[in-house]
């Protein structure tokens, strides 16, 4: 037989027959769905198929049902679309469709049935489900199968999943592709950018979204756009005048670009459907604004090409998850989907999740706007009013603060550039404007800092210009400058009287692992110097992805982007007549973060990390696999193999030096070269990801230190919360208090969190790359 890994079939209940199918409107990383389900299902020892064509395929049966072997998805992870097909099926709306659905799910003897799709899909699914002892019978009644035939096939077990690019379902934070699809919205309106900017002009961008306004919203965010509409949030009292005031004031302040996100299902207050050309009429009237205006209508480009790291990595986990869901079901277990709360992947009752979705559209229909935003979850309206703080800056004179209550705030970036450091600072500037707040910027780092004022300038201390600020949303690199300095090295001292000096009630920070380091100094220097009692926190953003205190630092999803693209076409380059095995040496410091979820993203055939490191035995394994995958090669493995080592991962074993080995020992079995994309890395423009969790977390850092007031010295240094870092843990977004990660969560002598939280995903890398499981020999006592 084909090599494939081992099966686990031992441990596991009874043998299954899974099927998968992917159904509803298309979506990038459907494909990596159905990967991880197939190859997880197989390394358990069940048989897995596809339903090909949706529904139509389950109610039609024949060779549009097909049993998979491991290498039938190889490559998948990287395919947009969804390979196996998906259609609309009126059948399945009627009991004869689904009656012949279940007929041939028996035929194939298939028992439990993952679903991909949106919240019609699962309806349906659930629907299914709920029939389905009634079904068995009716097949029973018109002698299609004996009593005794449909036994093993009492209980069906259905998971769903929710792939979408409308990110519409309620209880999950993220759908499976709405964050490509946010992806390509965000690059089509970067491109306007310039072109609207050269002309002077505004552009009205439609983008989908029915009845859920995540796209345009997130846009909206993004970008920096300057008016969204929205189904679930249509404006309080005149949607003309109050776009027409916050563009008119843009215009005002000097900006030259007008851009306006409008979701498809756009709404007024009275229920009527506001169209581009509405919008578009408006901005260009004569009388009013009389702007030079497009519209852009982004269409099915929307849905379109491969999927972006981060729906690569919802789409494995969550394929596994619910391979693994469907095999602990039980008769009384209750249909589930698997969603993501923050960077946890959950179960979730299905119909719950479903009821909720079709209770928004149902509210919007009522025009009781408040009731739908309530129902999305606790991101969008925190993400909506983060949209309304950083567009209408200076305007809402409602949510300004007393005199008394208004703080100096020194904005300082640490540690090397990462995607979203200008979004947060962007954002963090605009929320103190709107509030009172005096925002000042530390140019260069702690460096710039300690340095600005004498003979040659290295950095500077002044106040945000709005007009240059607004601009940030969608910047890569670091515009208020950064360096890699602690403070103990551009001297504590001076630090600390240049705080005083410049009367800062706060600071806050964004950088990587230096600047957390940053933090913990100063915190430990207050008893020393008073002057550093003020509250400060930091937003972590670093590329590596290893500050203690979050699971996610900004900049990590951009450059988890660059990364799978970068190695999606070396992998290509290798496709047409090489076989070849690429060995891709990945940034990140001591954690190998980076390379893991990179592995998770291109489907690596091995990933060495710091955290476990690289043995000769190790490599020797990985050789020998390698030799035995290729060797009985029958054309699949044309496509290049994947490595995937951390830059820190051994002293000894670098990228070459294995390509090396490997190219020695294949002995013309296949070719091996190395690939280092180093800076690159860091990304050009910052993912939407990157810049939309850029903004609402460099908001809440802003109402943390807020809370202090100004010269809150007193108050500060008895508080662990006037020092702490800002994180996403798990399900939730949290503060923690420096003194307290500085002693628990700390891996000094490595530069990284002690708890790697994505360590577990190690094994299902291995699993769907087929890697054979290596053990670790006992070290000699
Ligand atoms: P998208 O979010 O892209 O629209 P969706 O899954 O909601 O995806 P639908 O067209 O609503 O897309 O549903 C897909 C298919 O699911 C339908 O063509 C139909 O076969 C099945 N389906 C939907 N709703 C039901 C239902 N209430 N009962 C039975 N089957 C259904």
């Amino acid at each position: 037989s084909r090599a494939r890994p081992e099966t686990q079939a031992s441990k596991m209940p009874a043998k299954k027959k899974i099927a998968i199918m992917t159904s509803g409107g298309d979506s990038p990383g459907m494909n990596g769905v159905v990967r991880a389900c197939v190859r997880m299902a197989i390394h358990l020892g069940c048989d897995a198929y596809c339903i090909y064509e949706g529904y139509e395929g389950l109610v039609r049966g024949g060779d549009l049902i097909r049993k998979m072997a491991w290498y039938d998805v190889r490559g998948w992870l990287s395919e947009g679309g969804t390979l196996i097909g998906t259609a609309r099926c009126m059948a399945f709306y009627e009991r004869p469709g689904r009656l012949a659905a279940a007929k041939n799910l028996i035929i194939n003897g298939i028992d439990a049935l993952i679903i991909c799709g949106g919240d019609g899909s699962l309806t349906g699914a659930d629907r299914f489900r709920a029939e389905w002892p009634s079904l068995l019978e009716e097949l029973v009644s018109q002698g299609e199968f004996k009593a005794d035939e449909i036994e093993p096939f009492r209980h069906l077990n259905i998971v769903g999943l929710v792939g979408s690019i409308d990110n519409d379902l309620s209880g999950t934070d993220a759908t499976i592709g709405c964050y490509s699809a946010l992806a390509r919205i965000c690059h089509a309106i970067d491109l306007i950018e310039a072109t609207a900017s050269s002309h002077s002009r505004a552009f009205v961008v439609e983008v989908m979204g029915r009845h859920c306004g995540w796209l345009a919203l997130m846009a909206g965010v993004a970008t920096g756009a300057d008016f969204i509409f929205i189904p679930e949030k249509p404006s309080e009292d005149n949607w003309r005048e109050e776009m027409c005031s916050i563009v008119e004031h843009h215009r005002k302040i000097g900006k030259r670009k007008t851009i306006v996100v409008i979701a498809e299902g756009a709404l007024d207050r009275e229920g009527n459907k506001i169209t581009p050309t509405m919008v578009k009429d408006l901005l260009a009237d004569k009388d009013g604004l009389g702007l030079d205006t497009r519209i852009t209508t982004l269409g099915h480009v929307q849905r379109g090409g491969t999927a972006v790291a981060y729906d690569r990595m919802l789409a494995t986990l969550q394929g596994v998850e619910a391979v693994r869901a469907v095999l602990e079901a039980t008769p009384d277990t209750k249909t589930c989907v698997i969603a993501i709360n923050e960077n946890k992947i959950v179960r979730k009752p299905l119909m719950e999740a479903v009821l909720d979705t079709k209770k928004v559209a149902k509210a919007i229909e009522r025009q009781a706007f408040e009731e739908a935003m309530a129902l999305r979850d606790t991101e969008f309206s925190e993400q909506y009013k983060s949209f309304k703080m950083t567009t209408a800056v200076q305007v809402d004179k409602e949510v300004m603060l007393p005199e008394n209550e208004r703080m100096k705030i020194g904005f300082i970036n640490v540690g090397a550039p990462a995607g979203g450091m200008n979004a947060a600072v962007r954002a963090g500037v605009a929320y103190c404007l709107s509030r009172g707040h005096e925002p000042i910027a530390i140019y260069n780092g702690f460096a710039g800092f300690a340095r600005h004022h004498q003979d040659k300038p290295l950095g500077a201390v002044r106040p945000f210009n709005w007009l240059e600020v607004d601009g940030w949303a969608s910047k890569g690199g670091s515009e208020i400058g950064t360096n890699r300095e602690l403070p103990s090295e551009s001297g504590m001292e001076e630090i600390a009287n240049l705080i005083k000096q410049y009367h800062f009630d706060a600071l806050f920070l964004v950088g990587g692992f230096e600047a957390f380091h940053a933090v913990s100094q100063l915190r430990k220097a207050r008893e020393q110097y008073p002057s550093l009692c003020i509250p400060m926190t930091l937003l972590p953003a670093t590329i590596s992805n290893n500050v203690p205190g979050t699971e996610y630092s900004l900049g990590s999803d951009t450059c988890l982007n660059e990364l799978v693209e970068y190695c999606d076409k070396i992998k290509q380059s290798a496709s047409a007549t090489r076989r070849r095995v690429f060995v891709i040496e990945t940034q990140g410091g001591r954690s190998g973060y980076v390379a893991m979820l990179g592995g998770l993203g291109v489907g690596a055939s091995a990933v060495y990390t710091p955290e476990e490191g690289v043995s000769l035995d190790m490599l020797a394994a990985d050789v020998r696999h390698l030799k035995s995958v290729f060797g009985q090669d029958q054309g699949q493995s044309r496509a290049g193999r994947l490595i995937l080592i951390n830059e820190r991962a051994s002293k000894v074993y670098n990228a070459k030096l294995i390509a090396d080995i490997l190219r020695d020992e294949a002995h013309g079995r296949f070719e091996s070269r190395e690939g280092i994309p180093g800076h690159m890395q860091q990304g050009g423009v910052p993912s939407p990801m990157d810049r939309c969790r850029a903004v609402r977390l460099a908001i809440r850092c802003i109402q943390h230190l807020e809370q202090f007031g100004p010269k809150a010295h007193s108050k500060v240094q008895a508080d662990p919360m006037s020092a702490t870092v800002i994180g996403i843990k798990g399900a939730s977004v949290v503060f923690t208090p420096v003194n307290k990660v500085e002693e628990e969560e700390t891996d000094w002598p490595n530069r990284r969190p002690k708890a790697a939280f994505w360590l577990g995903m190690k094994e299902i890398v291995d699993i769907l790359g087929g890697r054979p499981k290596y053990e670790h020999p006992q070290p000699d006592l």
